[in-house]
């Protein structure tokens, strides 16, 4: 499986695969790991947010 976290695959992803994490609020951080909300709507988060709870994802402002 190609790598999909790191290298020049970053490059070919909107913002370069970085934004602001909706769930710690951290700016220009990869986002890279998925969360699903309990309404069924998909985050991308970052890595330190990958094992949040589902409470800090539900109030993640999109
Ligand atoms: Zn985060």
């Amino acid at each position: 499986m190609a790598k999909t976290k790191r290298g020049r695959i970053l490059w070919s992803m909107p913002s370069r695969g970085r934004g602001t994490c909706p769930v710690c609020s951290t700016t220009r951080i990869k986002l890279l790991y998925i969360a699903n909300k309990s309404d069924g709507t998909a985050l991308k988060v970052c890595k330190r947010c990958q094992n949040a709870d589902q409470s800090r994802v539900d109030a993640a402002i999109v």
